[in-house]
């Protein structure tokens, strides 16, 4: 469970975040939706203390994580996991390295990971590709490293971050397919930032609209959708949803 309660923050004089409450559901698939500037990416760095809040907390599980210390908070960041748009691969490293690194990083033997490995590339449909560069992948395919690569290290939250913009609707469509799975499977909590309402129909189960560093709407999919469509009309990148 994540709730933020009064979240604020600026750069310089710019206010971005201008007072959040709000609370996510362990298990529910979190959508937040907005226009470019609003501050989705802002509050999501908030969420794993990528950026800091000026004021207000963010509590995840009952620990309010503004308190953490150095140590506690890389514990906390490894119960995270984050996927962003720009795939951020090892280029010079296989797949399979590439989903291994963040264990290697906190010093775990290739040997005593390499079944979860397996397992995680296996889930996300990339077993026949752990050998090869991420420049032999197709976009979708990087996309599913990455979101490997998060979620190796066994997170309860899943970050994910314009994830699927760079990719075609079809590829989008076996991405969020993923995510879906994710959730359903492995039971973890998913907050998904997007500028698109088909990425938040597809998957979402509760939305939130963020505009001026606010949130003005708050809601179940089924309610924005069908009770208060006006507001994602500029959201919309074709006419099929
Ligand atoms: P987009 O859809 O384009 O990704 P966004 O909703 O994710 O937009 P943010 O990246 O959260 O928007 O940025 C919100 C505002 O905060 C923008 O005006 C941006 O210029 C500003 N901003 C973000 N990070 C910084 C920073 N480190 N320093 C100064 N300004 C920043
Ligand atoms: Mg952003």
């Amino acid at each position: 469970m994540i709730e933020i309660r009064d979240a604020r923050k600026s750069f310089g004089s710019h206010t971005v975040l201008d007072g959040i409450n709000l609370s996510i559901a362990r298990n529910d698939i979190f959508g937040l939706i907005g226009v470019s500037g609003a501050g989705k990416s802002t509050l999501l760095r908030c969420l794993n203390r990528l950026e800091e809040l000026d004021s207000g907390q963010i509590i995840v599980d009952g620990v309010d994580i503004g308190g953490l210390r150095k140590a506690e908070l890389l514990e906390f960041r490894r119960s995270i996991g984050m996927v962003f748009q720009q795939f951020s691969l090892l280029e010079r490293k296989s797949v399979y390295d590439n989903v291994y690194f963040p264990l290697k990083c906190t010093g775990a033997k290739r040997q005593r990971v390499d079944s979860r490995i397996k397992d995680i590339l296996d889930l996300v449909g990339l077993g026949d590709k752990m050998h090869a560069l991420p420049r032999e992948l197709s976009g979708g395919q990087k996309q599913r490293v990455a979101i490997a690569r998060a979620l190796v290290s066994e997170p309860s939250i899943l970050l994910s971050d314009e994830a699927t913009s760079a990719l075609d609707p079809n590829i989008t469509e076996s991405v969020l397919g993923l995510l879906r799975r994710i959730n359903r499977e492995l039971g973890l909590t998913i907050v998904v930032v997007t500028h698109e309402v088909s990425v938040m129909k597809a998957v979402c189960t509760r939305m939130g609209l963020l505009n001026h560093g606010q949130l003005q709407a708050l809601g179940t999919s089924e309610e924005f959708f069908l009770e208060r469509p006006e507001l994602l009309t500029e959201f919309t990148r074709d006419a099929g949803w």
